[in-house]
């Protein structure tokens, strides 16, 4: 009770008599820090350190107040053109999202079964596969739709290994290249998956947030593969992430799928900026092409590098490097140096990848600092 308004302000310990069991029971995802102060250098969210086509701030600009005045084309229908056209599957098999995240939300609540309610999360009947080292939202959205999972570990050297994933029952989603180690996967191995995942009428997700950074798209196994779905986003490889766009592809009753989970949630996810700039960004492969070849070639150096100054690199296909400083300096330590220096990264304080620290590929003067304060740690160490 508030004493001065008389009023229940229903705070509990951490929670409220007005949440409802389900939003009690939600374990939020923490997105990496939006520190907006000049003079910071973000290496922490792996966002692309060039700017975005010119011909999408074309595309921005030549929006007019009377295209705002109405409601979005639902279907999104000039950017999944866009998509199909530079992908090479026809538009139906297009779905388009307000990020990756939205379309993945979708995806584990279409195509994942709910363990029963009475069992709890750990039910061990039919959980869903994913990787133990991998992107951390994918949890999350197992909680949130109820879906029983289990991690499968890594490797020693952290990479997936296809076999593991031989007694999923209840379908599998993996990034490839993987988060937070930048490791890809063949595409032999993928369709391997993507047929184990059929054959029990389950759906194998690959997320590709990083294809396009050095991993083999998926994409031209989905019309053999019925149950395979290949998730995109323009967060990273199209420098869009302030705009929030994102696709699916994959067969029709996928996409169809995909459609009723968001027309029973929100019909027009993409707006109409959204939708304009992201069909220009998708067509424009020849400015994107160029521009992440010039962050693969910048992670390369940086990689070879960080290896001369002794710490071990994953080996990434990734727009990131996952790096284990030498000891006795800490990941954890670094992280805290690099901040005090200005400059972001991502330490996940988690079994298994605390001692390495995500980096994120910025342009190359931002790689200078960040291995100047990587090479001062070798007179204090
Ligand atoms: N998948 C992976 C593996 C990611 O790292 C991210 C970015 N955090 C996403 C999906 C989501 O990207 P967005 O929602 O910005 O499209």
């Amino acid at each position: 009770m508030n004493t001065k308004t008389g009023l229940n302000t229903g705070d509990l310990e951490g929670s409220s008599v007005f949440w409802n069991e389900r939003v009690r029971r939600l374990v939020p995802y923490m997105p990496g820090e939006q520190i907006r102060k000049a003079g910071i250098i973000k290496l922490n969210t792996n966002e692309n350190p060039y700017p975005p086509s010119p011909k999408v701030i074309e595309a921005i600009k030549a929006v007019e107040g009377e295209a705002l005045r109405l409601y979005p084309d639902p279907a999104c229908t000039a950017f999944r053109e866009a998509v199909a056209k530079q992908r090479d599957v026809k538009p139906e098999q297009v779905f388009a999202g307000n990020g990756s995240d939205e379309v993945l939300a979708f995806a584990f609540g279409a195509f994942f079964t709910p363990g029963c309610l009475d069992s709890g999360l750990s039910a061990p009947d039919n959980p869903l596969f994913f990787p133990d080292v991998t992107y951390s939202f994918y949890p999350v959205y197992a909680n949130l739709w109820r879906t029983p999972f289990k991690e499968i570990p890594v490797r020693g050297d952290f990479s997936i290994c296809a076999d593991d994933y031989r007694g999923a029952k209840n379908g599998v989603v993996f990034p490839n290249p993987n988060a937070p180690t930048g490791i890809a996967l063949s595409l032999r191995d993928v369709a391997g998956m993507a047929k184990m995942c059929a054959a029990q009428n389950k759906v194998l997700i690959v997320d590709e947030a990083y294809q396009a950074f050095g991993a083999e798209s998926c994409v031209p196994l989905i019309n053999e593969n019925p149950g395979l779905l290949s998730v995109h986003t323009l967060s990273k490889s199209a420098s869009l992430a302030g705009l929030r766009a994102g696709f699916a592809i994959g067969r029709r009753p996928l996409i169809e799928a995909l459609e009723r989970m968001r027309d029973s949630f929100n019909s027009y996810t993409m707006d109409v900026v959204a939708q304009a700039a992201a069909a220009a960004a998708v067509l424009d492969s020849e400015y994107y092409d160029e521009i992440n070849r010039r962050v693969v070639k910048t992670r390369e150096r940086a990689a070879a590098e960080l290896s001369a100054l002794g710490f071990s690199n994953l080996p990434s296909s990734a727009n990131f490097i996952f790096t284990k400083p030498p000891p006795p300096l800490s990941a954890a330590c670094l992280y805290a140096l690099l901040r005090e220096n200005g400059i972001l990264t991502r330490y996940f304080d988690k079994s298994r990848v605390r001692e390495y620290l995500r980096v994120s590929i910025g342009r190359d003067s931002d790689m200078d600092k960040f291995l100047e304060v990587c090479g001062s740690t070798r007179f204090a160490r």
